[in-house]
């Protein structure tokens, strides 16, 4: 033996333990379910968390035995992110925008065993009691409520519940593989898949994640994550922050603009973390207040195509940068941040804020490569377009229960993504696979398009789906919903194309609807637009 340095498991618990020491006082400001605003700290987030953990020790569950969340971004929710996962326990987080059939399959298919759930979701869960077949205990998280009880026999109050636990209740220590939390991805077809992450792939996109060139959280920060906890554990965010013992702001049900730019405004919010839907709403309400959104200093961007002209009102009116992200349930999820390198600041500003529109590159611990038909690797020269492979330290290897399926390419994870990469490994998506559009044996890009009608003053929203073309297979369609009072006609849209895209991606004509429609996690549902608009140009 040459000597070595010491093994330790990298686990959940760690992180709580580091934030009550050395960030106990720590403010984090927290909206309740029922209203108003709490702030509480990393101590007493820790102390309810080790209760927690003993509470839910005391139920005698086996191992990795599944605890699910219903519940909005709060302080306990929080507290369940630790109490559970640091007890040996798995955390599921449910999104409570599923059918309540996807609802009770995910909770069978998971054997949850134990349900935490704020008030807003007891109305939604009650009914379906007698189907959740693995479920023996339910704890509303909150004080003690009469109306809750009524609905639910045997309900348990997380604040009574916890009071009973052991604030010096010691970790478990186990293996850093073992499972901690787990989701499922809400796909648009077939059941949804469970992605059971581990207390070191959690651990380890925490590191990622906190690096400078990634998100890069640091103690001075004030965090708002509006991406929901229910969603990708909230892209990681409560880790990440217990681990640099960031202050956090967590904004409960309401994320209309106005709520969440009161939220910045008053707490002093310098970054903040969301869908493209989600800004949209904040920069509606921003326009017509007086805010300037002094303190926020970034935004980071993900989950969709980030719109380049959302990019630049946050720069130019506001002067907050936008960090554009990518990444999937699968992957914990950050693949990618847009920041720039050192040789992009000798480019003139134009270049450079074009270079900023991107879904970025890698941090470390994540790799990705484009490949054709064949599974042969192409060129990264910011033109060639394939399907984005990926692999690393946070990547999915297997579904939960879904051992046997070979789902890997020679060790790559297929993200079901058609992107480019150029030479520097900056990443652009062009579509999901199945929603790219093949006109004439050529490829238009969705995304693309999109991000361009988004950026016509007299629309809210856009979608663009490739519809059958009795020449050319498929032509684009735009779908497109028109912001308040406004009325634009299909040639004015269209004209707005002219000069921004070649003259053949241009949509060939404009659908006008309410609102589009989307699944639980926010995504366009391009199938029922292709299903309903399927005759546009052929009927
Ligand atoms: P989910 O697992 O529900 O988070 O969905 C992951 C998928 O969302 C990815 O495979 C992409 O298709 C899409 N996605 C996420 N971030 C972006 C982004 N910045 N730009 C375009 N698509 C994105």
């Amino acid at each position: 033996m040459l000597g070595q340095m010491m093994t330790q498991h990298l686990l959940i618990s760690s992180l709580i333990d580091h934030a009550e020491k050395y960030h106990g006082e720590t403010e984090i400001w927290s909206v309740n379910t029922t209203g108003g605003v709490e702030e509480t700290n990393w101590a007493q987030v820790a102390g309810n968390a080790r209760r927690l953990g003993s509470v839910l020790s005391a139920l005698g569950l086996e191992p990795q035995a599944r605890v699910a969340t219903l519940a909005w971004n709060n302080r306990r929710h929080l507290e369940t992110y630790f109490g559970v996962s640091g007890a040996g326990l798995v955390l599921h987080t449910i999104n409570p925008r599923l059918f309540p059939e996807q609802l009770v399959y995910i909770m069978n298919h998971a054997e949850d065993r134990v349900l935490l759930l704020d008030a807003t979701f007891v109305p939604l869960v009650a009914p379906l009691l007698p189907q959740l077949e693995t479920l023996e205990h339910v704890v509303l998280l909150g004080p003690r409520d009469g109306a809750a009880a009524e609905q639910i026999p045997g309900l348990k109050f997380y604040d009574e519940w916890i009071a009973t636990g052991d604030p010096e209740f010691a970790w478990p220590s186990f293996d850093e593989n073992t499972a901690s939390s787990m989701c499922y991805t809400s796909g648009t077809t077939g059941h949804p898949k469970g992605v059971l992450y581990s207390h070191r792939s959690t651990m380890l996109h925490s590191f990622g994640s906190n690096t400078r060139d990634c998100i890069g959280f640091s103690a001075q920060d004030v965090v708002l994550p509006v991406v929901p906890m229910f969603h990708v554990n909230a892209w990681g965010t409560p880790y990440a922050c217990a681990m640099s013992g960031s202050r956090m702001v967590l904004p409960g049900p309401d994320l209309s603009g106005e709520a969440v730019v009161g939220l910045i405004d008053r707490h002093g919010v310098t970054i903040a973390l969301g869908v493209p839907t989600i800004w949209q709403g904040l920069l509606a309400y921003a326009r017509g207040s007086n805010t300037t959104l002094a303190s926020l200093e970034r935004t980071v961007i993900g989950g969709s195509a980030c719109p380049p002209s959302m990019i630049a009102e946050f720069r130019d009116t506001y002067n907050v940068e936008t960090v554009h992200a990518w990444g999937m349930s699968e992957m914990s999820p950050l693949g990618t941040t847009n920041v720039p390198l050192a040789k992009h600041a000798k480019l003139p500003i134009d270049e450079q804020h074009r270079l900023r529109e991107n879904q970025g590159r890698p941090p470390y611990g994540v790799e990705m490569k484009i490949v054709d038909d064949d599974g042969d690797a192409l060129p990264n020269d910011g033109e060639t377009q394939g399907d984005l492979m990926v692999r690393g330290h946070w990547v999915l290897d297997t579904y939960f229960r879904k051992q046997d399926e070979n789902l890997l390419q020679d060790g790559w994870f297929a993200t079901g993504d058609v992107a480019t990469i150029d030479p520097d490994g900056y990443m652009t998506i062009r579509d999901r696979s199945k929603d790219i559009i093949k006109s004439g044996g050529e490829w238009i890009s969705s995304v693309e398009l999109e991000n361009i009608a988004v950026g016509h003053p007299k629309l809210a929203d856009a979608a663009v789906v490739g519809v059958p073309h009795p020449k050319w297979d498929e032509r684009p369609l735009l779908v497109a919903v028109s912001d308040e009072g406004q009325d634009p006609t299909q040639d004015e849209l269209l004209a707005y194309f002219d000069d921004k895209i070649a003259k053949w991606q241009i949509p060939d004509a404009v659908v006008f609807v309410e609102a589009l429609p989307r699944n639980a996690t926010g995504k366009v549902l391009k199938r029922t637009l292709r299903d309903q608009f399927g005759d546009a140009l052929t009927g």
